[in-house]
């Protein structure tokens, strides 16, 4: 199916991404249903894309009827519901049987010709698309948190993904506002294959006694021009899935290069994962900025 022929998306999944997903598809024309076996993440994405688009109105970044396409989103727990549609992405939890449980229900319910897309960050696009009867309309589209504000979509080809399906995810892409890039399918594609590493290089720095939390964040804002250094990038993310992200690169690519930092793995066993729960590399619990944090 040809860009052109896409009236209708629906994604599955209403947390951070599916909700910044689905707010980006309506106020581009779109329209969209988001479905989530969750009711409350689904009252919860109403909420969000509610207080995202008056922002982005008060701004100026969108039109009266851009906001009105994205109040206007429909809502459901029935999976049924994907039979109208034409065209889906997935970005519901990254477990692998709860996407390929997805893909199988997507693929019994939804046209022949309609694609299926997955927003996942480490789950090969080879083994979603096994799981189908159109491995060649299977793909990958990566799209970065916040999703609003990212330009960028990775676009993940299968081993069997099509020539097709990767020029419509493409046009796609391109009718949302983003930039698409073309990547192969294997681990972290590009982005956090680099971003990675990078980000665990950090972690051994700062566990290493080289210098404080404040100073390796300072080092790259200043000298490498990043809006934000690597240590409270890893809080936005989550600590936990900078965790998860680097033990798949460790054990997949099998090198010692991706090994995660024992410090890392400690704030984790300690609940501490950053933004989200108050403390991570910097202490969010008073100040919602953040204050650097001493280890030792
Ligand atoms: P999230 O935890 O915020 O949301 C996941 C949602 O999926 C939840 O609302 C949950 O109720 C729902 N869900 C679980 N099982 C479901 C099912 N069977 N059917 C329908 N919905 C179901 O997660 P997220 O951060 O939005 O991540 C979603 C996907 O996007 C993951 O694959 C993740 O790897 C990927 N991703 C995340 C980021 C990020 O920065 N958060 C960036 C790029 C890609």
């Amino acid at each position: 199916m040809n860009a052109d022929a896409v009236r209708h998306i629906f994604v599955v999944g209403a947390g951070t991404m599916g909700s910044g997903i689905a707010q980006v598809a309506a106020t581009s024309g779109f329209q969209v249903t988001v479905m989530d076996v969750a009711p409350e993440q689904l009252s919860r994405a109403q909420e969000t894309i509610a207080r995202s688009t008056e922002k982005l109105l008060a701004k100026g970044k969108i039109t009266e009827a851009q906001r009105e396409a994205a109040l206007s989103i429909r809502y459901t727990t029935d999976m049924d519901a994907a039979a109208e549609a034409d065209f889906c992405i997935e970005a519901a939890t990254e477990k692998v049987d709860i996407k390929e449980r997805i893909f199988q229900d997507l693929d019994r319910i939804v046209r022949p010709e309609v694609i299926l897309a997955t927003n996942t960050s480490s789950i090969p696009i080879t083994r979603l698309a096994a799981v189908t009867q159109r491995p060649e309309k299977v793909i990958g589209m990566h799209f970065f948190n916040p999703v609003p504000l990212m330009a960028l979509v990775e676009v993940i080809r299968g081993l069997q993904t099509s020539e097709e399906t990767a020029r419509t995810v493409h046009d796609l892409a391109r009718r949302m506002g983003k930039t698409p890039v073309e990547v192969r399918d294997a681990p972290g594609f590009i982005a956090n294959r680099i971003l990675m590493p990078f980000i665990n290089e950090a972690i051994f720095a700062l566990q290493e006694g080289l210098a404080t939390v404040e100073d390796i964040d300072t080092v790259a804002r200043l000298g490498f021009n990043h809006p934000m250094g690597p240590l409270a990038l890893a809080d936005l993310i989550g600590l936990d899935v900078v965790l998860f992200i680097l033990e798949v690169l460790h054990r997949d690519l099998g090198e010692d290069k991706y090994r995660p930092a024992p410090l890392l793995r400690q704030l984790v066993l300690a609940g501490q994962l950053g933004r989200k729960s108050g403390l991570g590399f910097y202490d969010y619990r008073e100040n919602p900025k953040g204050v650097p944090r001493r280890f030792r």
